[in-house]
């Protein structure tokens, strides 16, 4: 995933990640913006659009096939989360949006 210098924050997006407790669904303004990012339309592993998990340690967003795949790996290799049904910490969250300070 690349990372793009903001010019500007976005103020909302960035008070509703510091409202973020340590275990928050993944917040909804957050993932839309991740998925305009450039290659961020497909699985990065498969050519799946259905990506609804990520691998944390990866910075990615994935496809449940491959997040199976992720996990056979195990955790040392990559640390997978889904999107809809786990919680995220906000550092997670700032792994997979990375211009958000996770302090
Ligand atoms: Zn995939």
């Amino acid at each position: 995933m690349v990372c793009y210098q903001v010019e500007e924050l976005n103020r909302h997006q960035v008070i509703n990640l510091n409202r973020m407790s340590l275990a928050d669904p993944f917040p909804e303004d957050i993932l839309d913006e991740v998925r305009e990012y450039p290659g961020n339309d497909k699985c990065c592993d498969c050519p799946s659009i259905d990506t609804d998990w990520a691998s944390v340690s990866h910075g990615t967003l994935i496809c449940l096939e491959c997040a199976g795949k992720h996990r056979s790996l195990g955790v040392h290799v990559s640390f997978v989360r889904s999107i809809t049904m786990d919680t995220w910490s906000r550092q997670q969250v700032s792994t997979i949006n990375c211009q958000y300070d996770s302090n």
